[in-house]
């Protein structure tokens, strides 16, 4: 079985103002995360950066939720990208890859200012 690949930008953190799990528009919390590897590539260049993330997916991860933050993120993607169905099961399981990772390598800082700033640095 063939298996399809997402295009990577559409599920690392891009920097930019979309939500870094379900790409709403509008982050409106940061999160400090060590780097890691996701489909063999790092998602920082460097140590460390930052999530940013909607309200509704920052709710989740406050919560611990991580399988309904990761249907979330895949719910959403899958509403803007022509992923043909046998292929959707792949798809769901890198957002489950994805969310447990970062909920891995998560670091429990709450200092806000300094997490945005790194994440708008990954845009440079
Ligand atoms: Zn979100």
């Amino acid at each position: 079985m063939q298996s399809w690949i997402p295009p990577s930008a559409c599920l690392v953190p891009q920097g930019g103002n979309q939500c870094d799990f379900c790409n709403t528009p509008g982050t409106e919390r940061f999160y400090l995360c060590q780097n890691f590897e996701m489909n063999g590539r790092l998602v920082f260049r460097n140590g460390q950066g930052a999530f940013g993330t909607c309200l509704k997916c920052a709710e989740l991860i406050d919560a611990g939720r991580w399988s309904s933050l990761a249907e979330r993120a895949f719910q959403k993607f899958m509403k803007h990208h022509a992923v043909p169905r046998v292929d959707a099961v792949s798809v769901r399981l890198q957002f489950a890859d994805l969310v447990r990772l970062f909920a891995d390598h998560r670091k429990e800082s709450r200092q806000l200012s300094e997490a945005g700033d790194l994440h708008g640095e990954a845009t440079n």
